[in-house]
């Protein structure tokens, strides 16, 4: 870990670079272009993965572009950003010979980079069939349903509470993965094709829910969630103890040198996605000490395996079976975090008896979850959600408002970029079902 500032940036360069075409053409060629290929099936928008890869074989970008833009029109944030061990990469045959499997996120990246960063038009907008969609959030659920529409005949409006668009694609996604200049020009192509965007545009605030649903023949909640609450311990409110996605949404859009924590000792709560990326990205933001400390134990952790691994390589320690009882400050400014180590007794997580202690820190950073827009939801009438606060919709993403459509992380509660545009694309395709014929 470098203290320059010019060392920071370069922590963040990307994790998987574009390749150049003599690489691409090797991987391309490797591919075994499978019958009922399973990384189709593991992918969620269903890219039909060997036919794109087949067109960069002979050189077509433009027709391998095409192919994965179609089923997914965030094809080129999803090649930089989706955990492929997980996805399509994770099911390729090539496991099965013990061979490295097709590298088909940065084959991806190769085909689309081209076309959407150098905003060539792909597809544009059908005539209009004089229907208005007003779309909640400009994140990636709402682009997907969006894009659809668009090119399907409607009027799309999203309404954006952010100063820019693309939600947790924009503000969320790690820096070394994909950076915000990258996320925000490819919603200027997505914008191409008539997708409207209104920006600093809160529903419920600056617009109101009941203009939306007179003013416009469906609506789409693509809303996601809210940020991290409180763990209610004591201490929460010193100076140094952040949510984790704001700190997460400062280092995208500031200077890494602005945002620099050389020196500093961070703790991370929590055990997932979110914690991991809060994790190494502190260790890349140059921090002398970085635990991220969770209260079960290494296997019950929700985060991917190969983002533990980068954390460790990184030099983040883990802390496990620590649950967190109090910040500790002096000076109105957080100097540590007091655990109570935990254990599994009869199925259930309890408190060790006599085990507390404090790791000194300047930095806590929470990534216990994500809440839900609980209060947003209560303004659409008859929309319903479920116990857990996440909106209630059928497979196509209508809701128990038949004029309102959902998907995205308010549905899932939380999943990937790639679900959110798979589950946008099929709510403008229910929703085309619906009013089309009308
Ligand atoms: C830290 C972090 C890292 C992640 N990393 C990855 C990753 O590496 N790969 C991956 O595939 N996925 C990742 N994800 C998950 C991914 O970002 C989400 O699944 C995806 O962005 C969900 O899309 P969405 O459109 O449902 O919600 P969001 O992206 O959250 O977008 C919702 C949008 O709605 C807007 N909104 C909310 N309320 C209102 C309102 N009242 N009026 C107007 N606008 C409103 C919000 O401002 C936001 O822009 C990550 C998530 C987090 C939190
Ligand atoms: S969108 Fe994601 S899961 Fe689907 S093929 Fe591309 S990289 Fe794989």
């Amino acid at each position: 870990m470098s203290d320059q500032p010019s060392a920071l940036a370069t922590n963040f360069a990307d994790y998987k670079p574009l390749m150049d075409r003599n690489a691409a053409l090797v991987e391309a060629n490797r591919c075994l272009n499978c019958f009922d290929a399973p990384c189709i099936r593991a992918c969620p928008t269903a890219i039909d993965i060997p036919g794109f890869i087949k067109k960069i074989a002979t050189d077509n970008l433009k027709g391998s572009a095409r192919k994965i833009l179609e089923a997914n029109i965030l094809g080129a944030s999803c090649a930089r950003v989706c955990p492929t061990q997980e996805l399509c990469e994770g099911a390729c045959v090539l496991h099965d010979l013990h061979e490295e499997p097709i590298q088909i996120g940065r084959l991806q990246r190769y085909a689309t980079d081209r076309v959407v960063l150098e905003k060539k038009p792909l597809f544009a907008a059908a005539p209009k069939n004089g229907k208005r969609v007003a779309l909640v959030g400009a994140g990636p659920a709402s682009l997907g349903c969006a894009a659809e529409l668009a090119q399907l005949g409607y009027e799309t409006v999203c309404f954006e509470k952010q100063a820019q668009p693309g939600g947790l694609n924009t503000y969320g996604i790690a820096d070394y993965k994909m950076d915000y200049a990258t996320a925000l020009a490819e919603i200027e192509w997505v914008q191409q094709m008539g997708v409207e965007i209104r920006c600093n545009t809160e529903v419920g605030k600056d617009v109101s829910v009941e203009s939306l649903m007179n003013d416009f023949d469906a609506v789409f909640l693509g809303i996601g969630l809210d940020g991290v609450g409180p763990l209610g311990i004591p201490g929460e409110d010193l100076d140094g103890v952040r949510d984790c996605l704001e700190f997460i949404a400062e280092l995208k859009v500031r200077p890494k040198e602005e945002v620099s924590l050389v020196g500093k000792t961070v703790v991370v709560l929590g055990g997932g996605n979110t914690a991991i990326d809060a994790t190494t990205q502190s260790a890349r933001l140059g921090a002398e000490r970085v635990y991220m400390a969770y209260r079960r134990d290494a296997a019950a952790m929700g985060a991917y395996k190969h983002e533990q691994e980068l954390a460790k390589k990184d030099g983040a320690v883990f802390v496990y079976n620590a649950q967190p009882v109090g910040i500790e400050g002096a000076n109105g400014k957080v100097t540590g975090v007091k655990f109570v180590k935990t254990a599994v007794v009869n199925g259930r997580l309890e408190y060790v008896d006599g085990s507390e202690y404090v790791l000194d820190c300047d930095v806590v950073l929470r990534a216990t979850g994500q809440g839900k827009l609980t209060g947003l939801i209560a303004m659409f009438d008859g929309v319903e959600t479920d116990s857990k606060g996440r909106v209630k919709s059928a497979e196509d993403g209508q809701t128990t408002n038949p004029k309102i459509w959902t998907g995205g992380d308010c549905v899932s509660g939380g999943k990937e970029v790639v679900n959110a545009v798979a589950e946008g694309k099929r709510a403008a395709q229910s929703i085309h079902a619906k009013l089309g014929a009308n």
